[in-house]
């Protein structure tokens, strides 16, 4: 017997090789999932199941011909944070330069300052409130970066709130340490020197306390070189941990190409990226990450390279890159939508980049982002006709229920 089963459903399995969106079943010809525990029995069409529903689960539930999907992935954020920078965002537009707003203590360092003083409990508070939006439209695993603790005490404070977020909501937290996001205060003017702390002191720390899943770095201009990245990844890869990169977001420093030689999970932003990162991206199966969050938010005019991803085989993820500087968004449908009409992506790239895809930018392809018997039973049901609402509507959340490791939780 399986523990529970949705009929008189439409499924987006997400799989590739098949109908379009791997879809099974039609309005007239439903479709089903069965869960086993908090994994996925069976999926099929009603008419294939080996006998009535009732014979085969404890649970019925009639879908109502909704659409289920993967639970969504939310894979790059940073959604743990003090403070906020609404004022910022007002001075700006009501005229202050960059410069006045950086004297004035604002910018990345307003957000490091509001960070340290947080409490842990307090830290995870207010990622709870935005995390709660992000769940309400079926996300049910979440990345979180550190980074705007930048010492060591702080940077493990921030990872632990991050995982502490899983007793509040039914996500799955995955945590990634990303103090090399900027140079602290403490630190003006010697950046190698917070390398060699970040290397010598917070990774192996974090690694030892078992909090992150992967380590990142923001390899830039206004960030670190790709020599201190690299570094940043030795260290990683000392400590068997993955590496994920914030590579050509306003200049091409050859960021992706680096992470692609140290076999990264993800190369995130990418609007620079050359042909030659590309094609490195898919030698080592690298994901492309993008952000229309942030480029939305920096008003950025110089697109990702869409159509050499594509011709290369790149697989392509999308996420909110939610932070309080230049993403402060909370909506992963409304991301979709952005990579939809900013990208050009189709609706069903950007529901692959927000499930299947996204799955492989956290190094759980084998257990999550797809609709498949084994997988992790994470879905979520839509009141929608075609799964390209999901994408193009922006504001009416269609979210109509969640399954997370086999229950019903919303
Ligand atoms: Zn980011």
């Amino acid at each position: 017997m399986w523990d529970a089963i949705w009929t008189g459903a439409r499924l987006a399995t997400m799989t590739t090789g098949g109908a379009p969106y791997g879809a099974i079943g039609t309005a007239d010809d439903p479709a089903a999932i069965a869960v086993a525990g908090d994994r996925i029995a069976w999926t099929g069409r009603v008419s294939e199941l080996p006998g009535a529903p009732e014979t085969l689960a404890h649970a019925v539930h009639d879908a109502g011909g909704r659409w289920i999907t993967p639970g969504l992935i939310d894979a790059h954020t940073h959604l743990v944070y003090g403070g906020d920078r609404a004022h910022e965002f007002e001075l700006r537009l009501n005229g202050a330069s960059y410069e006045e707003i950086a004297r004035a203590g604002g910018g990345i360092r307003s957000t490091v300052t509001a960070t340290r003083a947080a409490t842990e409990e307090e830290l995870v508070a207010s990622a709870d409130r935005r995390l709660a939006a992000l769940c309400a439209e079926g996300v049910t695993v979440v990345e979180v970066k550190s980074g705007y603790g930048l010492d060591l005490d702080n940077e493990l404070k921030m990872l632990r709130a991050a995982r502490r977020l899983e007793e509040r909501r039914p996500v799955t937290v995955r945590t990634t340490l990303l103090a090399a996001h900027a140079v602290p205060p403490e630190y003006q003017g010697r950046p190698d020197a917070y390398i060699d702390e970040v290397c010598h002191r917070i990774l192996p720390a974090a690694a030892e306390a078992g909090l992150a899943d992967a380590v990142d770095a923001f390899c830039e201009g206004i960030g670190f070189t790709p020599a201190q990245t690299e570094r940043v990844f030795q260290a990683a890869s000392r400590h068997g941990l993955p590496v994920k990169l914030h590579a050509e977001q306003l200049s091409d420093l050859g960021g992706a190409a680096l992470a692609a030689r140290f076999g990264a999970l993800s190369a995130d932003h990418l609007e620079y990226l050359s042909e030659d990162g590309v094609k490195a991206m898919a030698e080592a199966g690298t994901v492309a990450m993008l952000l229309p969050g942030a480029f939305y938010c920096l008003r950025e005019t110089k697109l990702p390279p869409i159509d050499a991803l594509r011709r290369y085989g790149v697989p392509i993820a999308v996420s909110t890159d939610c932070n309080p500087g230049t993403s402060p968004i909370s909506s992963l449908l409304t991301v979709l939508n952005m990579a939809c009409v900013l990208f050009r992506l189709t609706p069903e790239e950007a529901l692959a980049g927000a499930t299947r895809n996204a799955a492989r930018a956290l190094g759980l392809q084998e257990s999550h982002g797809t609709l498949e018997p084994g997988k992790a039973a994470d879905f979520a049901l839509w009141d929608i006709d075609r799964p390209a609402e999901l994408s193009y509507r922006i504001g009416p959340n269609p979210c109509a229920g969640v399954v997370k490791a086999g229950r019903p939780v919303a």
